[in-house]
């Protein structure tokens, strides 16, 4: 089923890395290619720049590149080395002096080109790890994009021990395999340093030393060298090389067989997921906008994982903010303590949110946030001696999480009916689902009429009412209903007006993802409460807070005895590592201007969805910023939906992930998220994946 699944092989493709430049990274290269070649593996090379070159007959001449040509036996090409530069310097900055810049994407292509025409592929590096690639990029991240495992090639002398520790703490911390050393240049007579250095080396990295490379002085990088390769090739105790080559054995069956039989999956018929075909993939990395599953196979994050991930994944700034605070502390409590990082954070959420609100009390899902906000504004009228306000006004199709109290609110008979007797009793409205109007009206000319019924309660019930709860702009979870323009402003109004609380659930829309920081900034809404949690901190950790407004939060202030304490926590309340991931989250969408971004791509994205209305079952579209929903159909005159048990959803969903992309259905509605960070091609493969997908399943009904 998965066109793009890799060949397994003997023996892994590898990329050559060093402590520094000038090491010997070429003659460990070469020295790989003709062990592979010894061991009867047909191997292709890779350079992707070489700087400080020369030039020879008015071209420029990658040494290093001809020098694992030699070892190939075959010429070099451009998908061999793709950059020349004569700087010596960093590819970067060699590529700068000539008014380049180095494509990462087109590397990638070329590497993928080699892989299938070899049966493995060995990439030399640019000098050491932190050497800059692009303005961006340095040769860790293309390590990390070709998902490869690394040789690491040391040059024995002073000073050794510390580079090779500090590049392989490098390379672990982003989940970069290294499968052994190779030591160059070793020389017999250097006493003690020398002898000690390799066992040292041994033991300190826990990795196995590949080959010892002497120091040669005859040892030049053309065919003499490689005659002097090859004799130590001769030496080389294969079988232990084979073994150290290995591929890691494939854990796939072993973790799918672990996980029917140990996990039990959220929102998941599990005797549907135990006999899913193909089986449950294993994710096991990520990068920017593509997940990695653990057979190596590549995916495009169409929903973010779940509606989180703002940045992509991996996003260094946020991994650096994680790194950092875990070298401080992981956790402590805020009952009766503070911490910085949920002190900073909560002060860079007041500055973002609302005006109005101006406390935050944390906690750890979007579920949590509601809960907290419900019990909040229940508190708050009874603190002003109001007994009667005990009841809330929700929206049907509405989604706000799991807890009972978040059901209560709920309004997805999907998942909130058979909790029915557990649920407390309120007065539920109908939300503005315009492709299927609960007042039969047309789009064009609405007067927003399903307000008239909100408008009757809030002004004859106000003196049973708490609060109104409300997704801005966009019901998530019932599939992506937008609600139209000046409907939140509208709703906002009733609540102010007829003296009732506005909770806003902005755990979906929160964080740039409608095009607006928030999506109560479209129509200039400013609630008493406030919940957020998903994007919070762009996909890293669980962390969610409620923010209230001075007006709430005075109202529970007393004397111990009075009891108008909040009697609410969770125990990982302001969870420092969660909140300084946030901070650096809030921080990246401001520096890298994102909210602006996000607008515009997407009033591109609107041109680009309405093609999809060429297949017949598509019946609606919607989008508001990055969340989009695709309406499917069995017939679009009626709108008369699939019967359940078409699965027609689930099955788009699976011809799309045949295809390299994850998305999720909701019901028939096909979701699509993408992380903020997306770029124009990637965003391009979802919708043109998406398209082909839905199309088939049409083709096939
Ligand atoms: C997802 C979601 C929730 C629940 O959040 P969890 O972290 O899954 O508990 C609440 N409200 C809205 C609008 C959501 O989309």
């Amino acid at each position: 089923m998965n066109e793009k699944k890799n060949k397994r092989l003997d023996f892994p493709s590898l990329f050559v890395t060093g402590n520094d430049t000038e090491i010997g990274k070429s003659t460990a290269a070469a020295l790989l290619i003709l062990l592979y070649k010894d061991m009867g593996i047909d191997v292709g090379f890779m350079k992707p720049v070489q700087s400080g070159s020369h030039e020879a007959g008015g071209k420029l001449l990658s040494q290093d590149a001809a020098f694992m040509s030699f070892a190939a036996g075959s010429d070099v090409e451009k998908k061999n080395n793709p950059y020349v530069y004569k700087e010596i310097a960093s590819p970067y900055i060699a590529a700068k002096a000539v008014n380049e810049e180095i494509d990462v994407e087109l590397i990638l292509g070329y590497y993928e080109d080699l892989k299938l025409t070899h049966q493995a592929v060995i990439v030399e590096g640019a000098g050491g790890l932190y050497v800059p690639v692009t303005k961006n990029s340095t040769v860790l991240d293309i390590i990390g994009k070709m998902n490869l495992p690394v040789i690491h090639v040391v040059d024995i002398g002073l000073g050794t021990i510390n580079h090779t520790l500090l590049s392989m703490e490098a390379l672990r911390a982003r989940g970069i395999s290294i499968l052994g050393l190779i030591i160059n240049r070793f020389r017999d007579d250097n006493g003690i340093a020398m002898e000690t250095n390799i066992v040292e080396l041994k033991r300190l990295t826990g990795l196995p030393v590949v080959a010892v490379i002497p120091e040669m002085p005859e040892f030049t990088m053309d065919e003499k060298g490689i005659t002097l390769l090859k004799s130590l090739i001769k030496k080389q105790d294969k079988s232990r090389i084979r073994k150290i080559f290995k591929p890691p054995k494939d854990m796939t069956p072993d973790l799918v067989r672990d996980d029917l039989k140990y996990v039990w999956h959220p929102f998941t018929q599990m005797n549907e997921y135990r006999k899913e075909e193909p089986h449950p993939l294993v994710i096991e990395k990520g990068d920017g906008s593509y997940l990695f599953d653990s057979e190596g196979d590549r995916y495009l994050d169409g929903v973010s994982s779940l509606w989180v991930n703002v940045h992509g994944h991996r996003n260094k700034r946020l991994d650096e903010a994680l790194r950092n605070q875990a070298g401080k502390i992981a956790h402590s409590t805020m009952l009766g303590l503070t911490n910085e990082p949920a002190i900073r954070l909560a002060k860079k959420l007041i500055d973002i949110a609302p005006e109005g609100l101006a406390k935050v009390f944390y906690s750890d899902s979007g579920s949590t946030a509601v809960e907290i906000a419900l019990k909040m504004s229940y508190q708050y009228w009874k603190e002003l001696g109001y007994e009667g306000k005990n009841k809330f006004v929700s929206f049907r199709n509405a989604y706000h999480g799991d807890t009972i109290g978040s059901v209560s609110v709920g309004g997805i008979d999907l998942f909130h009916k058979k909790y029915e007797d557990l649920l407390f009793d309120g007065y539920k409205v109908d939300s503005p689902y315009c492709y299927r109007c609960p007042m039969d009206l047309k789009v064009s000319g609405c007067t927003m009429e399903c307000t008239v019924e909100l408008e009757n309660i809030l002004s004859t019930k106000n003196d049973e009412i708490a609060a109104m709860i409300v997704e801005p702009m966009v019901q998530g979870a019932a599939g992506m209903l937008v609600s139209p323009p000046g409907y939140l402003a509208r709703v906002s109004e009733l609540a102010n007006k007829n003296g009732v609380l506005l909770v806003l659930d902005e755990v979906a829309t929160g964080f740039g993802r409608t095009g607006e920081m928030f999506a109560s900034d479209h129509e200039k809404v400013s609630p008493d409460i406030m919940c957020v949690a998903k994007g919070i901190t762009g996909g890293y950790l669980p962390l969610a807070a409620t923010l209230a407004s001075d007006e709430i939060y005075s109202a529970f202030l007393g004397e111990h005895e009075e009891l108008r304490t909040f009697f609410h926590g969770h125990t990982y309340t302001g969870n420092p590592l969660a909140c300084e991931v946030a901070r650096a989250n809030i921080d990246l969408i401001k520096s890298e201007d994102l909210i602006e971004k996000t607008k515009a791509l997407s009033e591109e994205l609107g041109s680009l969805l309405s093609r999809f209305y060429d297949i017949g079952i598509v019946g609606d579209i919607r989008q508001s910023g990055l969340m989009i929903g695709i309406e499917l159909v069995k017939d679009r005159e009626s709108k008369e939906i699939f019967p359940i048990a078409s699965r027609i959803g689930r099955r788009v969903i699976l011809e799309a992930r045949g295809r390299g992309v994850i998305i999720r259905p909701l019901g028939d509605v096909i979701v699509l998220m993408p992380p903020l960070t997306i770029s124009r091609h990637e965003l391009k493969e979802l919708l043109d994946i998406t398209y082909l997908s839905i199309e088939k399943v049409a083709s096939e009904l």
